[in-house]
C-alpha cells in the first residue's frame, strides 16, 4: 500500500504554520509499513483541492487529508471529497452528541454552522475526536482509501494513534502483522553506517531497513510483515544478524533505551561498582547516570576536578605527571581513573580530561579528550577522542563515549 498526504490550509502556503502533520503521519505510516510517496499542500480552495485529489488518486492507494474539517466557511475538505467521489454527507449521532456536550460544558450557545462538523461521508468509519469537535473519517471507495483528519495536531495525533492507525492496518492486504524493532548504534556516523550496509538498504523489501540519525547516535528500524507475529520476529532476527555481522561492534541496544541505561544494566548484571573523576565533563557523566532510577548500588561517587590543583589535591594526581605530560594526556587520564577507583574502593574507575572548547589548551585543539579506564587487575587503558562539536556537544559526546568504552 502506498500513500499520499494532503495537508489542506492556506496558512500552510502563506508560511504561517509548518506542516508538522505530514511529518507526524509519515513517521506513523512508516512504522506500519505504508510507503508515503508524496506530500501535497493545498490552500482552502475547492477547485485546487479537487485537482490535488485527482492527482493523488493517480499515484496512491491511500490518501490522508488533514485540516478543513472545522465549522467555518473555509473548511471545505469533506464537502469537496464527497462531491469528488459521489458520496453524500450524513449526520453522525455520536459526533452530534460530542458537539452538544462540548457546548453544554462550556456554557456557550451552539451556532448553526457547528452542526456541520457532525456531518460525515456516508458509509465511512467515523474516527472519534477526543480532543475537539470535528470527527475524522475513513472510507474505502472502490479503488482508493480516504482518511480525513482534523488540522490541529493536538486533535489529529491522538485520533490517528488510537483509531486511524488500526483502521489502516485492518485495510492492509490480508491483515498482515507488522512488527518492527529499532537497533541503536553509537560511535558510527549515519553516512558511514549507510555505506557499510548499502547493498542491504538497496535490496530491502520485506523486512525493510530504515536508517535515522538521532542525537549523537544512529538508529535502524527493521520492519517485517507476515501473517504470523512469530514469523515476522524471525525475519527481523535474520535481518538484524545480517546487519550486525557488519556493524555489530557499534550496536548497543534496542528500542527505547540509551547507552547509559545499557551500561547500568551490565554493571548490575556483573555486580560492578563505579567511581568517576571528571574534568572537562564537570560532573555530567554522574549527572546522567544519577538521572536513571536504581543507580545507587552501582555508582559509588566521584570527583569533579576541573583545575590542575583540584586534580592534585582531590584525586592525588602527581604534580610531576602534570608537569611532564600536561592534563590533556593519557598519563593524566590513567592516574585520575586509577586514583578515584582506589580512593572510593570500586571495581571500575573512569576519568574524563581534555579540552571542551572553544579555546585550545596546552596546545591541544578543542575537542581533544582522553578517557581513562581502570578495571580489575587489568592494565589501565586510555582512549583519545578528537571531537568537532560545540563545548556542550563535546561534553555530551565524551560521556557517551565513556559508556561506549566501558561496554
Ligand atoms: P478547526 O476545527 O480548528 O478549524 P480544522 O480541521 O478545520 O480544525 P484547519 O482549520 O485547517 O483545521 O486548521 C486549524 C489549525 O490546525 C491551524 O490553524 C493550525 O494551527 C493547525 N494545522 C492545520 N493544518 C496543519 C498542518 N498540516 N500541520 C500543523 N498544524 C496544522
Ligand atoms: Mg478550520
Amino acid at each position: 500500500m502506498n500513500a499520499e498526504i494532503i495537508a489542506v490550509g492556506t496558512e500552510l502556503l502563506l508560511g504561517q504554520i509548518v506542516n508538522t502533520n505530514a511529518k507526524f503521519l509519515s513517521e506513523q505510516l512508516a512504522e506500519i509499513g505504508v510507503n508515503v510517496y508524496y506530500h501535497t499542500v493545498v490552500g482552502d480552495n475547492p477547485t485546487r483541492l479537487e485537482q490535488a485529489i485527482q492527482h493523488a488518486e493517480d499515484r496512491a492507494d491511500l490518501i490522508i487529508f488533514t485540516g478543513g474539517l472545522g465549522p467555518t466557511k473555509d473548511d471545505l475538505t469533506k464537502e469537496t471529497i464527497a462531491r469528488h467521489i459521489g458520496k453524500s454527507l450524513v449526520l453522525d449521532d455520536d459526533a452530534m452528541q460530542t458537539i452538544n456536550a462540548y457546548f453544554q460544558k462550556t456554557g456557550r450557545t451552539m451556532t448553526e454552522n457547528n452542526k456541520k462538523q457532525a456531518l460525515v461521508l456516508e458509509g465511512s468509519k467515523v474516527l472519534p475526536n477526543e480532543h475537539g469537535m470535528a470527527p475524522g473519517m475513513f472510507l474505502h471507495n472502490k479503488t482508493h482509501s480516504y482518511m480525513l483528519l482534523p488540522g490541529p495536531p493536538h486533535e489529529m495525533q491522538p485520533m490517528f494513534r488510537k483509531y486511524g492507525r488500526i483502521a489502516i492496518m485492518d485495510q492492509l492486504e490480508s491483515r498482515e502483522r507488522i512488527e518492527s524493532r529499532v537497533l541503536r548504534y553509537f560511535g558510527i556516523g549515519e553516512s558511514q553506517l549507510e555505506v557499510e550496509i548499502e547493498d542491504i538498504l538497496d535490496s530491502q523489501t520485506n523486512p525493510t531497513v530504515a536508517p535515522l540519525a538521532g542525537d549523537n547516535e544512529v538508529t535502524l528500524r527493521i520492519t517485517a510483515r507476515h501473517h504470523s507475529e512469530s514469523e515476522a520476529q524471525k525475519m527481523i532476527d535474520v535481518m538484524e544478524k545480517k546487519v550486525n555481522d557488519r556493524v555489530g561492534k557499534y550496536f548497543y541496544g534496542y528500542d527505547e533505551t540509551s547507552i547509559m541505561k545499557e551500561l547500568l544494566k551490565v554493571l548490575e548484571e556483573k555486580k560492578l561498582t563505579i567511581a568517576c573523576a571528571e574534568s572537562l565533563t564537570g560532573g555530567l557523566f554522574q549527572a546522567e547516570m544519577t538521572s536513571i532510577v536504581g543507580v545507587s548500588t552501582m555508582l559509588i561517587g566521584g570527583i569533579v576536578c576541573y583545575s590542575n590543583g583540584a586534580k592534585i589535591k582531590l584525586c592525588n594526581v602527581k604534580k610531576e605527571t602534570i608537569d611532564a605530560f600536561g592534563v590533556v594526556s593519557k598519563e593524566c587520564a590513567i592516574e585520575l581513573a586509577e586514583n578515584v577507583r582506589s580512593i572510593l574502593g570500586t571495581s571500575i574507575g573512569i576519568s574524563f580530561t581534555g579540552v571542551a572548547g572553544p579555546d585550545s589548551l596546552e596546545g591541544h585543539p578543542a575537542g581533544t579528550v582522553w578517557i581513562g579506564i581502570s578495571f580489575d587487575n587489568k592494565p589501565s587503558k586510555a582512549f583519545l577522542l578528537n571531537l568537532a562539536g560545540s563545548r556542550n556537544g563535546n561534553q555530551k559526546r565524551s560521556v557517551m563515549y565513556g559508556c561506549h568504552y566501558l561496554l
